[in-house]
């Protein structure tokens, strides 16, 4: 599924991280436009040979041509980051729980049957709603076809592009949208849920009961389909996503990180309680402690619906957490608890990633972004050190770092 580094899944407009990962290097082996119609002819006898039928064939890829935008956009070098509380503080925005709120009352009945056949609570689908696509206005304007078509031909990732190009094709040809109805950003997500065409061809239903899988135009259908996708990740009825909580002034920090899952016992041993003060249930329920700004910060247990349904819509821990509230706001939780976290900047992140790597971990791209690997590395420093090892940045590490010990 994953086209997009750090962003798998849908890959919204909005998500927390757009990376281009082309080399300068790599790029500069691409071909130009020049080989692209001949490289389409080909595509499109693959296409009728994989029962495509000609006419959809004809329809969407005749006068196709090489987008050197959807290039530039794939190379852009930029990397826009933001922390949990700045990104949720703008994302879940009054104007977005008002909206939800009355979204929610508007297609009542329809996430009453979408929850009952699903197991997709509305919450959770009107918060990625609002945050991909806000509710369906910005769905982006590049013609997919035309991107998936240079993506395809560019030499970067062409093969995952091409199944995504003939799922696209598979899209029109049975009837749910036209070709000239496929816009979206730059790299052929479609819709008010942002679906990659093999995520559409996969996973979209027709709910509304017209006879088109119209992931577009119809509200109906594109809830649906996101409950489908949802529930054939491992959805969990009935069960939590993420709950804000109180942490105590000592835990074992180390121990709090989205891929260490604990009974919620443990958790209730070391006094973690809920906001209004009730200990967390002492019972087995598997959850992880997450600390998006570290333990000084907004305090929430990931449960398995947030680790294997949210992380896999998208991987940026911040998006999928933001995600997660806004749904809990949604259904009635109280706004977080801001706390009151060290501020850190993103460059200050970046300086300490290039101490972190010259120490030997493998942080990945020296960007600023706190990704899995940069918060595994934080938190084995901070055990070395001595330090509260709750696996976010702080100054006092990034002295330690520079002095070199
Ligand atoms: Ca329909």
């Amino acid at each position: 599924m994953t086209l997009i580094p750090l962003m798998t899944a849908r890959a919204g407009l909005c998500a927390v991280v757009l990376l281009g990962s082309a080399s300068s290097a790599l790029a500069q082996q691409c071909p130009g436009a020049a080989g692209f119609g001949k490289w389409l002819q080909s595509f499109k006898q693959q296409a009728v040979a994989q029962g495509i039928s000609p006419r959809t064939v004809s329809v969407a890829l005749d006068g196709v041509t090489y987008d050197p935008n959807t290039i530039a956009k794939d190379r852009a070098q930029g990397v826009f980051a933001q922390d949990f509380l700045t990104f949720s503080g703008r994302m879940v925005s009054n104007n977005r729980m008002q909206v939800g709120a009355a979204l929610l009352k508007k297609y009542g009945s329809t996430f009453a049957k979408i929850e009952q056949q699903f197991g997709v609570p509305g919450p959770v689908l009107v918060a990625y709603w609002g945050l991909e696509t806000d509710f369906g206005k910005v769905m982006g304007n590049m013609q997919s076809i035309r991107s998936l078509a240079t993506l395809s031909y560019d030499c970067r990732r062409p093969a995952e592009f091409q199944a995504q190009l003939m799922d696209a094709l598979r899209v029109i040809d049975r009837g749910d949208l036209s070709p000239a109805e496929m816009r979206g950003p730059a790299h052929g997500e479609v819709g008010q849920f942002q679906f990659q065409p093999s995520t559409y061809y996969n996973y979209a239903v027709d709910f509304d009961g017209d006879g088109r899988r119209d992931l577009v135009k119809s509200a109906p259908d594109s809830l649906a389909s996101a409950a489908n996708y949802i529930r054939s990740k491992g959805w969990q009825p009935g069960q939590p996503w993420l709950e804000e909580v109180i942490v105590p002034p000592n835990l074992p920090w180390e121990q709090a990180d989205v891929t260490i899952q604990r009974p919620r016992l443990f958790w209730s041993r070391y006094g973690v309680t809920y906001r209004n003060g009730k200990p967390v249930p002492a019972d087995n329920v598997p959850a992880a402690l997450v600390l998006p700004m570290g333990r000084d910060g907004p305090a929430f247990l990931a449960y398995p619906n947030f680790i294997n349904v949210y992380l896999d819509w998208n991987n940026s821990l911040v998006y999928s957490t933001t995600a997660g509230y806004y749904a809990t706001r949604l259904a009635g939780a109280p706004p977080l608890k801001r706390g009151n976290p060290e501020p850190f900047t993103a460059a200050e992140t970046k300086q300490l990633q290039q101490l972190l790597a010259r120490q030997g971990f493998d942080v990945g791209k020296i960007d600023g972004v706190i990704g899995a690997g940069t918060r595994e590395a934080i938190r084995s420093m901070q055990i070395k050190y001595g330090l509260p090892a709750d696996s976010y940045p702080s100054h006092e590490l990034l002295r330690q770092l520079q002095r070199g010990r």
